[in-house]
Formats: structure tokens, sequence, C-alpha cells
């Protein structure tokens, strides 16, 4: 990604974020949470003119956007190291971080298909007391708040040298201070289990992203039934859900030597597709089921095919669908009411 930031510009970005969103449509993806800190093009004049291109970009496709704009401030928790010069595009001050989030969520409210949620990067990249100021922002404006979470060892460690405790008990912490926010974390790879679970407690979606973390070889969270799961395609090497549904699964099989964890079931797994990813990006009231007053998304996977024919009217279609399927399968995708993608199927 840092290569990526080399002359950055609006139309660079744009672009960037146009080809992943069709890709994204195209493997049946209705909305996409985009954990946003790519901010300014010009690191002397810091206007967030790339959040535009997001916003642009996702308009220019019809997927619909949370676009989760991040807070990015410090190069790690030794808060004395300068951000390089790349790092530079992602960094404000939390309060003018916050002045520009409150404008930015008034002038998308007449925009049907986007809205706007905080993440903090990482526990190395936002101040504690930061923190405590966005956690409080989400919590008056109803905003979800997603954070990147113990994916790699040396960020516990780091936090145990500089604040003396896990990043998980940083968050536990202002749970108990602030009280309930919609929060979600992502990747957990190495949380201590009784730790995530007082976070699953207190309403924590967890984010895993299979993909990316077995392609970075960050290790496998450990999850336990009733988790709020939901799932993300970070760095988009690969794009196809179905696929980081069925590792999400076979991940928790391989690591505990069963196949009973985390009830990760191809139902439970077509819920975690669909209304735990409104939940963590704060859309469960407008989307991620069928229901009357809801918006009108959905994804319809083929069964006239060599993988699902035998299954079509069978109890396993869903097992089939998640168990055997990828992007191939998809054949139509729309979001409200309005079909962005349809596959053109072929007779005799
Ligand atoms: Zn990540």
């Amino acid at each position: 990604m840092y290569n990526l930031l080399d002359n950055i510009s609006y139309d660079k970005l744009f672009s960037y974020c146009k080809g992943t969103f069709q890709e994204m449509i195209e493997a049946g993806i209705t909305s996409v949470g985009e954990f946003h800190y790519v901010h300014h093009s010009d690191i002397l004049n810091k206007n967030f003119d790339l959040d535009k291109a997001v916003i642009n970009a996702a308009k220019a496709t019809g997927i619909r956007l949370v676009l989760l704009v991040t807070l990015y401030t410090y190069a790690g928790l030794d808060r004395s190291v300068e951000l390089s010069d790349k790092q530079k595009h992602f960094k404000s001050h939390v309060d003018e971080f916050l002045i520009y989030v409150k404008e930015l969520k008034n002038k998308v409210v007449k925009e049907e298909l986007v809205t706007i949620g905080i993440a903090a990067h990482s526990i190395r990249a936002v101040h504690e007391d930061d923190l405590d100021k966005l956690w409080q922002f989400c919590a008056n404006e109803n905003m979800p708040l997603h954070m990147h979470l113990e994916e790699q060892p040396q960020e516990i460690v780091d936090c145990q040298k500089f604040l003396n405790k896990d990043p998980s008990e940083v968050l536990l912490e202002k749970f108990d201070k602030f009280g309930k926010v919609n929060l979600t974390g992502v990747h957990f790879s190495f949380t201590k289990p009784d730790l995530l679970r007082k976070l699953t407690n207190n309403g924590t979606n967890l984010c895993i992203c299979p993909t990316t973390e077995g392609y970075l070889g960050d290790g496998i969270p450990t999850l336990s039934t009733n988790d709020s799961i939901v799932l993300g395609t970070d760095c988009n090497n690969r794009i196809c859900m179905i696929e980081e549904a069925r590792l999400l699964a076979f991940g928790q099989n391989l690591k505990y030597n069963n196949r009973n964890n985390a009830s990760l079931d191809a139902n439970n797994l077509m819920d975690i597709l669909t209304v735990n990813g409104a939940r963590s990006l704060g859309l469960e009231s407008k989307i991620g089921r069928f229901q009357e007053n809801y918006d009108f998304d959905f994804v319809s996977i083929g069964v006239n095919n060599v993988v699902l024919s035998n299954f079509a009217n069978s109890d396993e279609l869903a097992d089939a669908i998640i168990f055997s399927c990828d992007n191939r399968e998809v054949v139509n995708v729309c979001v409200n009411g309005k079909i962005l993608f349809a596959k053109k199927i072929y007779s005799d």
C-alpha cells in the first residue's frame, strides 16, 4: 500500500477505489465499510481531499458505502517518534478531525447510499486520550467505531511496555468509563480469550479477515459461539466473501481439531455475511435482511450450474453455497433496488 502513495492524487485514488468497488460488486458485495486513512494528497495542506475520491468512486459504481473516516496521528506508542513522509498523508489532530467528520456527516445526509463512521487506526496510531474523544463522539452521534486490534503480538508487547495493559484492556476501560458504543475490532488474532469474551459481552463485533490474515501469516483468533463476527476483505488481493466465510470456519476447525467451534455452520455464516455486517456498519435497521421498510439490497446465486444443480431444492443449499461456491455462481447484485451486476446465463 505504501508504494501506491507515491504522488498520490485525487484522480489516482478515485481510480483505485472505483476498480476495487466494481470488483466487490461483481463478487456480490452490496455494502462496503471502507476503513480509510489516506486523507490528504498534499501533506502540507491537510484538507481531506482524498476522502472525496472514495465517496465519489462509490457513487460512480453504485455500491453502498460507509466511509469509516480513520484517525491516524502517531507512528507508534512511543508518541515522540515522527511519522514518515508517507504516513503524513494520514495525519490529523483529533480536534480538527472531529470538526471535519461532523461537517462531512452533515454533507452526506442527502446521499442515499453514503453514511459516515469513525475508525481509530490502532492503539499505535491513536493516543488513548484521543480515543476517549472518538468514543464519546460516536456514542453521542450514534455512529459506528472501528479499530485494528492485536493483529500481531508486538502490538501487545508495545502496549504493555508503554501503558501497562493490552490494547483490548484499553477498550474495556472505555466501556467502563463511557458506556456502550457500536464497536468493531478488526483482527483480534492474538487477543487473550478472557479479554475477548469480555469485549463480546459488551457487544463488540469481531471483524475477521481470514484471507488477509492467512496471506500475512497473522494467526487465527480464539472465537466462540455467540461472538458477533463480521468479515473483512482487508488487503483486497482476493475479493470473495464466500471464500472468506469458508476460511473463517476452516481456520477454527484446523485450530481446534473439531468442526463445532464457534458454531460456524452455513446458516450462521450466512448471518455473518448479512445481518452481522449491517450491524457493524450501523445499518441494521436498513439492510441485511428482507423485511418491510428495508432497502432492497440482494445477491442472487445461480443454481443451474454443475456446482449447485443437485442442491437447488435441498435443505443443504446453504451448505453447498458456502462450502462449494465462489464468485462464479454470483448472478445478480442489487443495491437499493438497482441491479448493478447481471451475469449473462447461457442455455442450450
Ligand atoms: Zn488489517
